[in-house]
Formats: C-alpha cells, sequence, structure tokens
C-alpha cells in the first residue's frame, strides 16, 4: 500500500487496483438491479509502494474490464480474449491459466500444502519458510531453484477441484481452444490477491524481464458480497500501460494491411475521400488515409511509403491497385477493392 501522512497529520493510502472500488460502487450506484451482466471498464494511475525497478513504479497506469453479475464460463472467455486482443501489438505474449477453485476447496488445499511444505522446510528459501503459515500458495512465485524443485513436485490445486469448478473450468479452456487461443495450464499460478475463485490467469512478455506480467486476472464471485453487497459473481482483468508500452507495443493490434489511396485525376478527389473512409471502416484494414496536400503523383506514392502503406490505390483515368512490396500494379475496380478488404 502507498500510505503516508498528509500536512495535517492525516493518513492517506492510495489505490493500488480497481477491482476492490469497483465492487462496492457496483451496489452504490445500483447496477446489481440492471439488466445482468453488467460490464464496465477503466483506466487511470495507480500506487503500490514497492521497490522501484525496471517495469516496476511506485506510480503506473492501468487499463481494467470487469463482468459483474454471471458466473458463465463464457465471462471469462470473452474477457481474456478481450485482453488477448489488446495485447496483439506486443512482443513474445505468452498466456498462463490456472482454476483456483472455491474458497473451501483453496483453503483446504491450503492446510495441505502447508503441512506438505513443512515436511520439506530445510529445501525452501527463507523468505518462503517465512511466509509459510501466513501463504504457503506464494512459494509456487518463488524463483529461487530450490524452492522450485520442490514446488515441481507439491500436490496441486487443479487436482483438488470440485467437480463443478473442473467443469467451469474445462468449458473455458473448450471455449479459449475453439478460438485457436494458445496458453500454458500453469497449475502454480497464484494471482496476488486473495479474492480470486476458479479461473485465473495472466499475459507475460518474454521481452520484459523480471516484470513480466502484462495483465491477468480472474474470478472473484465473493468479493461483492464480502464489501458488503449481495452474493454476485464476477470477473475481470487489469493491465499495465507502462508495461505494454515496454513490450514494443506497436498499435497494430489488427495487424491488417495499410492502404493509401492516390487521386491522379482530380475529379476523383471527393471519390477518393469516400473510399478512404469505407476502407477504414472494413475488416481487414488497420489503416486508411490520402493526400490532403495536393501532391503530384510521385508525390503521394512517396508519401504512401512513408506511412508504410502496403497497398495504394490510384484513382485516375482507370482505377489501379499497386502492392507496394512488389511494385506489381493492375487495374481494380473501386467495388472490387473493396470487397478484397471485407467490404460488400
Ligand atoms: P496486478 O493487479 O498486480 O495483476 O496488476 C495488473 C498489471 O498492472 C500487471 O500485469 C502489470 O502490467 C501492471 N503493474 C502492476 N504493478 C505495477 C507496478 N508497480 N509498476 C508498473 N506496472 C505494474
Amino acid at each position: 500500500m502507498f500510505t503516508f501522512d498528509d500536512k495535517s497529520g492525516r493518513s492517506l493510502t492510495r489505490r493500488p487496483e480497481g477491482t476492490a472500488s469497483i465492487c462496492p460502487s457496483y451496489v452504490e450506484h445500483g447496477m446489481h438491479k440492471r439488466a445482468q451482466p453488467v460490464k464496465v471498464w477503466y483506466w487511470g494511475p495507480f500506487f503500490r509502494h514497492e521497490a522501484p525497478q525496471a517495469g516496476r513504479f511506485r506510480q503506473f497506469s492501468q487499463v481494467g474490464a470487469e463482468v459483474l453479475g454471471t458466473d458463465e464460463p463464457s465471462a471469462d472467455a470473452e474477457l481474456i480474449l478481450l485482453l488477448d486482443e489488446l495485447l496483439a501489438g506486443c512482443s513474445e505474449v505468452r498466456l498462463r491459466l490456472s482454476s483456483l477453485g472455491d474458497a473451501e476447496t483453496r483453503g483446504a488445499y491450503r492446510t495441505e500444502l502447508r503441512d506438505w511444505l513443512r515436511a520439506r522446510e530445510g529445501e525452501l528459501s527463507e523468505p518462503v519458510r517465512a511466509r509459510l503459515d501466513l501463504n504457503p500458495l506464494r512459494a509456487f512465485d518463488s524463483d529461487d531453484p530450490g524452492t522450485q524443485a520442490v514446488m515441481a513436485e507439491a500436490p496441486k490445486l487443479l487436482d483438488r477441484l470440485t467437480d463443478e469448478d473442473a467443469a467451469h473450468f474445462a468449458e473455458v479452456r473448450a471455449l479459449l481452444d475453439s478460438a485457436g487461443l494458445e496458453y500454458e495450464v500453469d497449475p502454480g499460478l497464484v494471482r496476488g490477491l486473495d479474492y480470486y475463485t476458479r479461473t485465473v490467469f495472466e499475459f507475460e512478455s518474454g521481452v520484459l524481464g523480471a516484470q513480466a506480467a502484462l495483465g491477468g486476472g480472474g474470478r472473484y464471485d465473493g468479493l461483492v458480497e464480502l464489501l458488503g453487497g449481495p452474493p454476485t459473481p464476477g470477473v475481470g482483468w487489469a493491465a499495465g500501460i507502462e508495461r505494454i508500452l515496454l513490450a514494443g507495443y506497436s498499435g497494430e493490434s489488427g495487424g491488417g494491411p495499410r492502404v493509401f489511396v492516390a487521386v491522379a485525376s482530380p475529379v476523383r478527389r471527393r471519390e477518393a475521400f469516400d473510399v478512404v473512409r469505407r476502407l477504414r471502416g472494413t475488416v481487414h484494414v488497420e489503416a486508411a488515409d490520402l493526400d490532403h496536400t495536393n501532391r503530384s503523383m510521385k508525390g503521394q506514392l512517396k508519401q504512401a511509403d512513408r506511412l508504410g502503406a502496403h497497398y495504394t490505390v490510384i484513382l485516375g483515368e482507370t482505377t489501379e491497385f499497386k502492392d507496394m512490396r512488389t511494385g506489381d500494379q493492375r487495374e481494380m475496380a473501386v467495388a472490387d477493392v473493396l470487397k478484397k478488404f471485407g467490404d460488400g
């Protein structure tokens, strides 16, 4: 917690994360009375009093999304796919996934794990040993080789899930599989906060070093009630903006080509404007643009190059479609250009 005394001696604490404040506001603003589920998102500064290092700051920015009021696995899968889409512009992204079951299963498992670890205490690192009673699950996070060797053999929470929780997890996985999303089931994935139930997940980037997490989250079916509301299931994630930028975010979340529209006959200028507008609305184009400064044909092609256009559509006496990488150019009707990129 980022806690400090202000000038008049009041103790202030800055918010470390968003989920715990969304839950009471869901009740306070009567969102529990709306048709469920309710989907919300947020963005803003957050604060943690951790030792700063590369990728870890005391003030950072998070974007987050939450779905409250349903425990359907489809909500979990939808949110994971949303975050995957957001992170598509980052380098070397991988996803780890697990399920923590319900509070009861986890309580029993915690005791089992603690007793199991006690028996091999001598092989564990000092910080892990010190926290054995408080939170033995955090031992899975340790980067101490001795501890890691022990944890590889430790009993797994995933093997202790109730039938209902196991079926929930299987359904989340089936939905992600059918969407073609790759992930690793990691029984050692333990999110830092105690309020998670069932699904937990974390996206990481291989280019980030020690602070590799780009974003993550999970299900928190007991949290709204814990904070004074009616029993309400929920699931959500938060992602770090600075980390996303450090992971080489290219902004190419769609990944489609860029298209430039050049005007060779001034009478087709208005049409060019319209074609750009329609290209921007197509599924398979990442960006479309045209010249706004009356450049010559040569100048327009240069500008297309500068903007990194993959294709240029030339509107003159005919309509030409030029592949900027190969230089190939052929006649193509505007309607066919639009169709090529998913419109019409
Ligand atoms: P968490 O709630 O800890 O899972 O945080 C969600 C995301 O926020 C992480 O995956 C990071 O990308 C980012 N984040 C968390 N703590 C920090 C920090 N101290 N500095 C920068 N980014 C952070």
